[in-house]
């Protein structure tokens, strides 16, 4: 298994794989190194019985369709709670994995009528771009009745209060919680276009927080130094 780390905390662990194909240019997974694993001697490393459930993330996790949902069954079988991190890359993965999973972490990045945005934060061209959003609404489909939570990164000049609503709206009906989080307030964020430091402004993201949470259950906004739950 091609992992960036394996961490055994108490009570609540995670595995994280390497690669994700929309190599973010703000995403610290980019540069990461990996190392081999065992697919046994990680099962082995997460048994302890102080570890109750086991986060399985990274980049994207899906690019190891294989080892990934080995890695879930098995732990499954060993009674832990496993939460399972996509970016909806590939939905027939997730679909194989319903049953074994407790909860289900979707990262967005714009909405889903936006693959012009998505262009401009990844690496994928316009057609990839297209096919990755119309993965990621059948991804939403395929979770309907799960525990899902959404994440977005607010990156300033790119999400406005426009597209914060399109995205909640996408999301309506289909998770029970969206995560605004301040974009270079969290060690997972590297500097990209001009933005050194954690932006937008904590005014910003309430605003934003308040209008998402016009179409979710709940919205809880995330940054350097505050957190609230909308
Ligand atoms: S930000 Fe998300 S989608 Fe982009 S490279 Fe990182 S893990 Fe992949």
């Amino acid at each position: 298994m091609r992992l960036i780390t394996i961490n055994r905390n108490k009570p609540n662990s995670s595995v994280e794989f390497y690669g994700c194909p929309m190599q973010c240019k703000y995403c610290s997974h980019t540069r990461a190194a990996f190392k081999d694993y065992d697919l046994d001697k990680v099962v082995q490393a997460m048994s302890d019985n102080g570890i109750r459930s086991v986060f399985i993330g990274g980049a994207e996790p899906s690019l190891h369709q294989q080892e990934a949902l080995d890695l879930i069954r098995m732990l499954h079988k060993r009674g832990k709670e496993v939460v399972l991190k996509t970016t909806g890359h590939d939905p027939d993965f997730v679909a194989n994995s319903k049953g074994m999973v407790s909860r289900y972490v979707l990262e967005m990045m714009t909405p889903l009528d936006d693959p012009e945005l998505f262009t401009t934060l990844t690496s994928y061209d316009l057609p990839r771009a297209q096919e990755h959003l119309q993965n990621t609404r059948r991804t939403l489909e395929v979770l309907k009745g799960e525990r899902v939570r959404a994440t977005l990164r607010i990156i300033p000049e790119r999400h406005d209060r426009d597209k914060v609503e399109r995205i909640a709206r996408d999301l309506k009906g289909h998770v029970e919680e969206l995560l605004l989080t301040q974009f270079m307030s969290n060690p997972n964020d590297i500097s990209y276009a001009g933005f050194f430091s954690p932006g937008p402004s904590e005014e910003t993201m309430m605003e934003l927080g308040k209008a998402a949470r016009k179409h979710l259950p709940r919205v809880r906004v995330r940054g350097n130094g505050f957190e609230k739950v909308f």
